[in-house]
């Protein structure tokens, strides 16, 4: 499902709790990355991606209906701030 880039949604977020981002992302208040697609910033080390443990994970079914094996599988195409928006590319 396609994330809305809306406010209410970028409140959701929980990137700034996870280990792969940045000081420039926090100065440049990006995040909802799933929306928005890559950051602008470097990222020096690509560390976890939180992002299925955050409520938007649930509300748009972008992890929350997969089973373990899927969920693994797809946890390596997570990293929405690299790879781009939820959705759009595998
Ligand atoms: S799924 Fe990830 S990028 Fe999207 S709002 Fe949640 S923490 Fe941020
Ligand atoms: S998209 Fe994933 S890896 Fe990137 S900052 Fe958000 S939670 Fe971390």
């Amino acid at each position: 499902m396609i994330v809305a880039n809306t406010e209410e949604n970028l409140a959701k977020c929980i990137c700034a709790t996870c280990p792969t981002y940045t000081a420039c992302m926090r100065e440049r208040k990006e995040g909802l990355f799933c929306a928005k697609g890559e950051t602008g910033c470097d990222i020096p080390e690509e560390d976890e991606c939180v992002c299925a443990r955050c409520p938007i994970d649930g509300q748009y079914k972008l992890t929350a209906r997969l089973d373990l094996m899927e969920k693994k599988i797809l946890k390596l195409n997570q990293f929405y701030c690299i790879k781009g928006p939820a959705g759009i590319k595998k």
